[in-house]
């Protein structure tokens, strides 16, 4: 229920610009302005084409737009009580600092995937990597040594560059210590061994109060145009817990070739599928141009194509009973929110720690890991869908 009346205490809202970044940001705020906090989201023209390298481009226009909302101040209403910010945006921390203004971290991965990425800090540091590397075949080499797992698909198509740019923001995560508390966007059963043990870690309040899906409304639409006749074609379906929905979420990109064996083991499984393909997803390719000829058929009868799709309605309807999913914390949450077990095929970053967790350690799935071709699609598809593999869900 909405708080009615003088809003008090100002918040500053910092999201992440990546898409699955946003979302939860925008819920954490619905939530708060519903228990009565004013909210401020400031919008930096540096902001919009945010990325790790431009953080320093970043704060400065942070910090005079705080400067202005703060001598606007005229009374205790109107005063800014506290920053949240998304952790990748770590300049946050330094300007509240500067500012003399309590921060808070918001976390929007889970805490496994976070302890993991801390893990890989020491490591890089021990093999000198980030001080000294000035090669690929360096980095290469330390992945392949290390189990720096969560970071090795990095490699895969990025320039060295970015690869260096990559683990010193991690380094540089790994040291926002300052701020008041920490906020993740997690679930404590989930999570339960995790939690504890982060709990003992850090010195400072930390809050799971996930899945914020489930709290406040879904606001992807105002991201992408949802295509909701894929609600209809679900609704026509025959069975209940029959539909493989298929989606790599918001940033995920694959290559023509990949396209053609995931279409192909879809079509080889005999499983009704939905599918999400974003324009500009495969490689090379606008939309669906590069899939194989006769793939029509197998869409016509038993499949559907869409380029967004409202997922958590999708994922809460009764036809759907299987999620390939490439394990973005989001997805994982609604899906698992939902009892939809889980093809885990992750592509990078935390996506890796949260693939393994799912299948591993709560098993309510199954991991892809071979090399993505047809005969694997459908071997995953057909144990997931028909012979319900020992998945401890539903
Ligand atoms: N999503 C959606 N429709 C789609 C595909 C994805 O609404 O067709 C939403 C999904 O519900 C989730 C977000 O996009 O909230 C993706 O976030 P996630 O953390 O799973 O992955 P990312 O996009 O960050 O890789």
């Amino acid at each position: 229920m909405e708080k009615q009346g003088k809003r008090s205490n100002r918040l500053v809202l910092v999201p992440g610009s990546f898409r699955g970044h946003l979302n939860p940001m925008l819920q954490l705020g619905t939530i708060l302005y519903s228990q009565g906090f004013s909210i401020i989201r400031p919008l930096l023209r540096e902001y919009t084409s945010f990325n790790f390298a431009s953080q320093c481009q970043c704060k400065a226009p942070f910090q005079e737009c705080l400067a202005r909302l703060t001598e606007k101040q005229n009374s205790d209403e109107e005063k800014i009580s506290c920053i949240i910010y998304d952790e990748l945006v770590y300049f946050s921390e330094a300007v509240a600092t500067e500012m003399k203004l309590p921060s808070i971290i918001l976390r929007i991965g889970g805490i496994t995937a976070f302890m993991s990425r801390d893990a890989i800090v020491p490591q890089a540091e021990g093999n000198n990597f980030l001080q000294v590397s000035n090669s690929t075949s360096n980095y290469r080499s330390w992945i392949k040594r290390g189990s720096a797992r969560i970071l090795s698909p990095q490699v895969k198509g990025s320039t060295f560059f970015e690869i260096r740019v990559i683990t010193q923001v991690v380094k540089e995560l790994r040291n926002t210590r300052k701020s008041s508390a920490i906020i993740y966007n997690t679930i404590d059963f989930l999570e339960q061994s995790s939690l504890a043990r982060t709990l003992q870690q850090f010195h400072l309040p930390l809050f799971s109060i996930g899945p914020l899906h489930k709290f406040a409304p879904a606001l992807s639409s105002i991201l992408f145009d949802e295509d909701i006749s894929c609600m209809r074609w679900l609704d026509e379906q025959t069975n209940d817990n029959t539909i493989i929905y298929v989606s790599l979420g918001s940033i995920t990109q694959i290559y023509e070739n990949e396209l053609a064996e995931m279409a192909c083991g879809l079509a080889n499984s005999n499983q009704p599928f939905l599918w999400v393909v974003r324009p500009g997803s495969v490689r090379g390719s606008e939309w669906i141009e590069s899939l194989p000829e006769g793939f029509e058929e197998a869409v016509g009868q038993r499949g559907c194509i869409v380029k967004w799709a409202p997922q958590k309605q999708v994922l809460a309807h009764a036809k759907v009973g299987g999620f390939w999913s490439h394990c973005g914390w989001n997805s994982t949450m609604e899906s698992i929110s939902e009892g939809v077990p889980i093809i885990c095929r992750p592509n990078s970053g935390d996506q890796r720690v949260n693939g393994r967790y799912i299948s591993n350690v709560r098993r309510v799935g199954l991991e892809m890991e071979n090399e993505l071709n047809r005969r694997e699609v459908e071997r995953a598809v057909r144990r997931l869908m028909v012979d319900k593999e020992g998945l401890e869900i539903g």
